[in-house]
């Protein structure tokens, strides 16, 4: 494997010199979106779909990307060609560029744009057999009417605490509730529970993001002909369901066999959250933009 590539500042530039400056806004700040997105065999999973949420999140905080859709898409299929990969995970990340010291954007006169691309860390495969722990915790999703959880900034601090404090809880993520106890989403992935054979997960104004891969599981549930709902619900209803599952681009489908202490069921993943990972699987190599020609050796285009 040669040199990382990472699109910065309009051009490739080696790993080693991927820096930016301490005066962009994004570092004092956390003034900027983000996008996270995965390639599977060359093909970027439902590019347009992140590409649609990135520019719908910097429309909502007044940030210009100095990019067309098509001209992203391009960098993307770009960045992830220049570092020769198959299989990867790609970073996003427009900021509001260099300013001075003071919080107003207006100091910041070029927005930064970069392009992270890199061989992708899968999770444990053990998470995956044997499903994993969750737990509600003290701090309460941001409010839609405050910060919207809609918007992908680089603002995460919210997802940071709950992740701190599913640590402290010794879980492996955090149940994210709103300010008045509904179920919202985890740390960093979209949340379902499946009861008496009907799939659930809570509407995004509740206060969750609008997850891809969620989305994704809604429409093959759908096609499956599953009884899919997306409806309010509460803890109570987390602990007497029939499967309880997170999605996430990282993560794809991953059973919670356990929540606050309580044993979903039998304590084992169960046959629906299985069922949709399985259908998930089989869209991820060809829903979403091909990076090389079909036919190709990848690693010589
Ligand atoms: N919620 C939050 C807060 C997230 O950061 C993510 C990861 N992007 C998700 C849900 C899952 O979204 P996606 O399926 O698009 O990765």
């Amino acid at each position: 494997m040669g040199s990382q590539w990472i699109f910065l500042g309009g051009e490739f530039v080696k790993k080693e010199d991927a820096v930016v400056s301490v005066f962009d806004h994004g570092f004092l700040y956390g003034d900027g979106v983000f996008e996270g997105i995965r390639v599977y065999s060359g093909n970027v999973f439902r590019l347009d779909a992140h590409l649609k949420r990135l520019f719908e999140s910097a429309q909502s905080i007044m940030l210009n990307i100095p990019y067309t859709q098509e001209e992203m898409t391009q960098l993307i299929v770009d960045t992830i060609r220049k570092n020769q990969l198959d299989s990867a995970y790609i970073r996003v990340v427009v900021s509001r560029g260099k300013g001075n010291l003071g919080l107003d954007p207006s100091s910041c006169s070029k927005p930064s744009v970069i392009i992270i691309a890199e061989e992708l860390r899968m999770y444990p495969k053990e998470y995956y057999d044997r499903g994993i722990k969750i737990a509600s915790v003290p701090s309460r999703r941001n409010r839609p009417d405050v910060l919207s959880p809609q918007i992908k900034s680089l603002n995460y601090l919210n997802n940071i605490l709950v992740k701190l404090e599913a640590n402290q809880a010794g879980v492996e993520e955090a149940l994210m509730l709103n300010d008045q106890g509904y179920v919202t989403e985890g740390s960093a992935d979209n949340i379902f529970i499946v009861k008496n054979g009907v799939i659930y997960t809570p509407p995004v104004y509740l206060g969750a993001l609008e997850g891809i891969t969620r989305n994704a599981i809604l429409d093959v549930a759908r096609a499956k002909g599953y009884d899919v709902r997306e409806s309010p619900f509460t803890r109570h209803d987390v602990y007497v369901a029939d499967e309880v599952f997170l999605t996430g681009t990282a993560v794809e489908v991953i059973a919670v066999i356990d929540v606050d202490g309580r044993k979903i069921k039998d304590g084992n993943p169960g046959a629906v959250t299985k069922d949709l990972l399985e259908e998930f699987r089989k869209i991820v190599t060809t829903d979403g933009v091909a990076c090389y020609p079909t036919g190709t050796n990848h690693a010589i285009v």
